[in-house]
């Protein structure tokens, strides 16, 4: 008997994929896809993504198309798919076109990421053909956003375009089958970027292994600027003190902790804990600097994270560090390569005019960094991943915003400054750009808007930035010829930033915290309540507003903080107090300070809580001064002990808004301070007592407006004892409860809130 045979039928299908598709190693992926079930067609690179046609049976073409999508390449993220049917052309086998250079050009491009397993076998494999080649890389790997140029993202538009590939790298490159198909910064020690090692004079080290060389140096004590993905470092033995003792004179960095560099886990483990999410976090392709709890005692120099509970710890990113710590170094100090507050340095000539006075040698390379881009910093809070920094590794991927908004240029704020552009629903943050307080950091911030516009191909229509008017930030703006310009008060922003990441629209109760930040009034906020949305916001409730002396000086100087919650509590009675403070600075000095306020000598009004956390820091008798911002606060934290015990009484008054009272809480820590309460006692009552306060004020703004949605922002947010606490107070008392995790609550953030406020303002 004849079986009628059931043909399985033969189909084309055209998909379209958009996201972080290319420079991604996502065509070869493709290639092996299609091979594997026996399609044939094309795929190309597209203006807003990858375009594939293949042809073949049905169910092949559906297993394809699942495993597309769920066995994508690592660093690949697709954000869109769409298969459509299409005539069969009958092609012959699976080709991959080449890029075309369209018009408009929307695909993302992907941050730079880690060197891969693969990549670092073949580097320490003497049998490999880069064997201890230190630019070794592949379609999985490698430097990406900070060489880019131009787009689409082809060899041509990197700064690998002075370099043409040997033979043998020509045809790993040109091979549909190898892991090099289409790597753009593929290269080898016959073909491509080189280092070099000179001293400080610029004279060049005649060696035959400039990074063993340089690592001995290291060894044996000397400063070593190190040319890396995003700039340079200065790198240090972590466990030679002089060397890291040296290195915080030149830098002039006093006591902010220096960023470490390991090997492996287990030789962060020598000097650090690490729990499983911190490990997944310090292994991930992005490699951030992860914020580890320090190893008492432990063998580093006292001098890389002083009275610090923390050390910030990152793993090698590029086969150059993974070459230098092969030399032995349980961790070296890598700390970015600047003068202190100025952009990091990336060019070599520029290394050698900023980095002279710091560094005794240079390893230098001649592949050029076109975008500057720092490390990223993370810590692990509340069980939730919280961004302190976000940079290297994680920009430019873009947060996603709920709709389509206009294109928008944020400028972002003076401190920790970030921009932000937006595209259809995305909102691209770019790299950590600093302070913008000297004009270094203000040509850097020029020119990564310039460089992102290019490379995003983002032009527009609206510009905002801070209300501030002495920003040099705002003043960009009103300076730019073209565009619908806005300005967005600081709090406003940092609480849509934290509903924009979060997907909230509507109104929220906002509670903004942080150090400084322009109001409406002309006075300093800070501690600040805000009923907020993308449209607009009110302000519904604030700390009591005390004198900030002698200006901007009382941040540096929290002494002259304390003197004026002192003064606000106490009047001339605070003479008779026995606090520390009087011990350590001179009467004259602090009539001075009374004198202005009561005067009104520059001192203008804060209602800032950063500013409360430093003047109860002096109060409990932590520290007089800071070496930089934030530093009093966070030893408060610090010096919290681990039990939450009694609170202190706590009061607000119901005026126009309303008012928390600060006094009560200085008069507590006071009398306690003076009764020889422990400090770990002092400051975890401060906290728990903010706590309740803030979460019962929310109780009374819910009954008012009817809000059960709160946000939390600001960089006083980064304190990891308010921010669970009060998170899990606030849930207790049902409402919802919402914080950063994909930008930070610093003002790194704010770029991202004042995006979306230009947009539901400007954009209609
Ligand atoms: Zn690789
Ligand atoms: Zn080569
Ligand atoms: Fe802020």
């Amino acid at each position: 008997m004849a079986v009628k045979s059931i043909e399985p039928e033969c189909i084309a299908k055209k998909f379209r994929v958009n996201g972080i598709v290319q420079g991604v190693g996502f065509r070869p992926f493709v290639y092996g896809l299609a091979n594997r079930y026996r399609l044939k067609g094309k795929i190309a690179n597209t203006s807003s993504g990858v375009s594939l046609h293949v042809e073949g049976f049905r169910e092949d073409i559906e297993s394809f198309g699942r495993d597309l999508i769920q066995s994508c390449p690592p660093l690949a993220r697709i954000t869109d798919l769409v298969a459509i049917d299409e005539p069969l052309k009958n092609f012959r086998n699976f080709t991959i076109a080449r890029s075309k250079h369209p018009k408009t050009v929307s695909t993302l491009i992907s941050p730079d990421v880690s060197i891969c397993a693969d990549c670092l076998k073949e580097l320490f494999d003497p049998t490999d053909r880069r064997y201890r080649y230190p630019f070794i890389n592949c379609t999985n790997c490698g430097p990406r956003y900070t060489i880019i140029d131009h787009i689409p993202y082809d060899r041509p538009n990197t700064s690998m375009r002075k370099f043409k590939m040997c033979r043998s790298c020509q045809s790993e490159y040109d091979d549909p089958g190898n892991r090099r198909f289409h790597a753009q910064p593929n290269a080898c020690a016959a073909c491509g970027p080189r280092v070099t090692l000179y001293d400080r004079a610029g004279k060049k080290v005649d060696t035959p292994n400039p990074v063993k060389h340089a690592a001995a140096l290291i060894k044996a004590g000397y400063l070593l600027a190190v040319k890396g993905l995003g700039g340079f470092h200065i790198a240090a033995d972590a466990e030679n003190n002089e060397a890291v003792t040296r290195l915080r004179q030149r830098k002039l960095r006093e006591e902010k902790p220096l960023a470490l560099m390991s090997t492996d886990l287990s030789d962060i483990a020598v000097y650090a804990y690490i729990d499983a999410e911190e490990e997944n976090l310090l292994t991930s392709p992005q490699r951030p600097i992860v914020l580890l709890r320090k190893r008492i005692p432990n063998p580093l120099s006292q001098e890389v994270s002083p009275r610090n509970k923390y050390f910030g710890a990152m793993l090698p990113y590029t086969p150059l560090h993974y070459l230098i710590l092969s030399c032995g170094f349980t961790a070296l100090v890598m700390t970015s390569g600047n003068r202190s507050e100025e952009p990091i340095a990336i060019d070599n000539d520029d290394a050698f005019a900023r980095l002279a006075d710091i560094a005794d040698y240079f390893l230098t390379h001649d592949r050029e960094i076109y975008l500057r881009s720092d490390d990223s910093i993370v810590k692990r809070t509340g069980g939730v991943t919280r961004f302190i920094r976000r940079s290297r590794g994680f920009v430019p991927v873009p947060v996603f915003l709920k709709s389509r908004v206009p294109p928008v240029l944020a400028c972002g704020a003076e401190q920790k400054n970030t921009v932000c552009l937006t595209k259809g629903n995305q909102a691209f943050l770019s790299q950590h750009i600093g302070d913008l307080e000297n004009l270094p950091a203000y040509d850097f911030f020029k020119l990564t808007i310039a460089h992102m516009q290019r490379i995003l191909d983002i032009h527009p229509q609206i510009l905002v930035c801070d209300l501030h008017p002495d920003y040099l930030s705002t003043r960009y703006v009103l300076e730019q010829e073209k565009g619908q310009k806005l300005q967005v008060q600081h709090h406003h922003a940092h609480v849509v930033s934290c509903m924009a990441e979060n997907g909230l629209a509507g109104e929220v109760i906002g509670l903004a915290f942080d150090g400084t930040g322009y109001g409406t009034d002309g006075s300093i906020w800070g501690g600040e309540i805000l009923i907020a949305g993308p449209a607009g916001f009110r302000r519904v409730a604030s700390l009591s507003p005390v004198p900030l002396p002698a200006g901007a000086s009382a941040i540096k100087e929290p002494w002259k903080m304390a003197v004026s919650y002192l003064y606000d509590s106490f009047g001339d009675a605070l003479w008779d107090l026995d606090l520390p403070l009087f011990k350590e600075i001179d009467a004259k000095r602090i009539a001075r300070i009374i004198e202005m306020i009561s005067k009104k000598i520059n001192s203008p009004a804060t209602s800032s809580l950063g500013r409360l956390f430093d003047g109860v820091a002096t109060i409990a008798g932590i520290r007089t001064h800071v070496f930089f911002e934030g530093q009093a606060a966070m030893e408060l934290e610090m010096a919290a002990g681990e039990t939450l015990p009694a609170f202190y009484d706590y009061e607000w008054k119901s005026e126009e808004i309303y008012k928390v009272m600060v006094q009560p809480l200085i008069r507590a820590v006071v009398r306690d301070v003076q009764a020889g309460v422990a400090l770990a006692e002092i400051s975890a009552r401060f906290h728990l007592t903010l706590i309740r306060l803030f979460a019962d004020l929310c109780g009374a703004i819910r009954a008012d407006s009817g809000l059960n949605r709160v946000a939390l922002s600001g960089g006083v947010f980064q304190n990891a004892i308010l921010l669970s606490g009060l998170g899990q107070a606030l849930s207790n008392k049902g409402f919802d409860v919402y914080s950063h995790r994909q930008v930070p609550a610093n003002d790194g953030g704010i770029s991202l809130g004042q995006a979306v406020i230009a947009a539901a303002i400007a954009g209609g």
